[in-house]
């Protein structure tokens, strides 16, 4: 058996194209374009590249990119009292600190600064919550990326098993929530659990975010299962998955490859969500 390759880049190219479809209407029952404000702190190469990615495609949409770029021992009351002064520009939708930031700055205290409506990454506690609880927020941008590609695969999840290996705030712990929604038996999976390959050999749907190269081996798939790969390493021969990506092919019913799957997803919804928060903040219709 071989597994279908899931063409994550494909779908978000889908996906771009339909949000700058619903970023001209805005703009013309608005009279203005949604604005992302994105904010770098320091040289790191890695954080440079999203921020100039993510500034690119915001721009291709036809939104308004902002990108404000301190130094790396900017004091943190500086980087506090810029968020403050985007939490109150109203030609600001969305607000995201590129992380991780240097060390001297507490992430936390800047993160929960950033108004929960302008939350287009989703990492904001309040919107944790309105994710757990159910209530319209902002959903982390790679793990709701890896579920429109579920769904796209599979349509309707109920009833399905599925393992989330990675418990992170960012991408295991909603991911998690987000299956749960769906009505899938979930269980999460973290360096603490025993027997890893029998909890992943159970589940109809394997979402692996660990940062391991190769971890997940063909051998430990159910027959069948839909495998999501969000990880990103990177290794003399390139950049792999978390999966054994050629061991799960010949399991496995379909798979998504790194790179090429999950990533071109998480910027194309972050464009999606910073698009939603322009809408909910002009009282423009929209959907979910
Ligand atoms: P974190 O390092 O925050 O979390 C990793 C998780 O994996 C932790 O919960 C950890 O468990 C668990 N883990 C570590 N080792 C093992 C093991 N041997 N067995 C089982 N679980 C283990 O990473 P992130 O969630 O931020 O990212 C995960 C991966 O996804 C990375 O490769 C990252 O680069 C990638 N990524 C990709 C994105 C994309 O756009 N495609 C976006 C974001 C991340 P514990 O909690 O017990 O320590």
């Amino acid at each position: 058996m071989t597994a279908s390759i899931i063409d994550g880049k494909a779908f978000a190219a889908g996906l771009r194209a339909r949000v700058g479809e619903r970023v001209a209407a805005f703009v013309a029952q608005a009279g203005r374009a949604p604005g992302l404000a994105v904010v770098l702190v320091g040289e790191d190469s890695a954080s440079a590249v999203y921020v100039r990615n993510k500034g690119r495609a915001t721009r291709e949409a036809g939104m308004v990119s902002v990108e404000h770029r301190l130094p790396a021992d900017v004091p943190q009351d500086a980087l506090i009292d810029l968020v403050d002064a985007l939490n109150a520009d109203p030609a600001i939708d969305g607000i995201l600190v590129q992380l991780p930031l240097p060390p001297h700055i507490d992430e936390r205290a800047v993160l929960i600064r950033i108004d929960p409506d302008k939350d287009v990454d989703g990492f904001h506690p309040v919107n944790a919550g309105r994710l757990a609880t159910g209530l319209p927020g902002f959903v982390p941008c790679t793990p709701l990326g890896c579920l429109m590609l579920l769904k796209d695969q599979l349509g309707d999840l109920s009833g399905l098993d599925a393992v989330v290996i990675g418990r992170s705030n960012i991408v295991g712990k909603p991911m998690a929530q987000l299956l749960i929604a769906e009505s899938c038996t979930v269980t999460v999976a973290h360096s603490r659990t025993r027997d890893l390959s029998s909890v992943v050999k159970r589940a109809d749907i394997v979402v692996a975010a660990v940062g391991r190269a190769q971890m997940i081996k063909g051998e430990w798939l159910k027959p069948g299962a839909t495998v999501i790969d969000v990880g990103i390493n990177r290794t003399p021969e390139g950049l792999v998955g978390d999966v054994d990506f050629a061991g799960a092919m010949g399991v496995a019913s379909a798979v998504t490859p790194v790179p090429g799957g999950v990533g071109p997803m998480t910027i194309a919804c972050l464009l999606r969500n910073a698009l939603i928060s322009a809408e909910r903040r002009e009282g423009v219709a929209y959907e979910k």
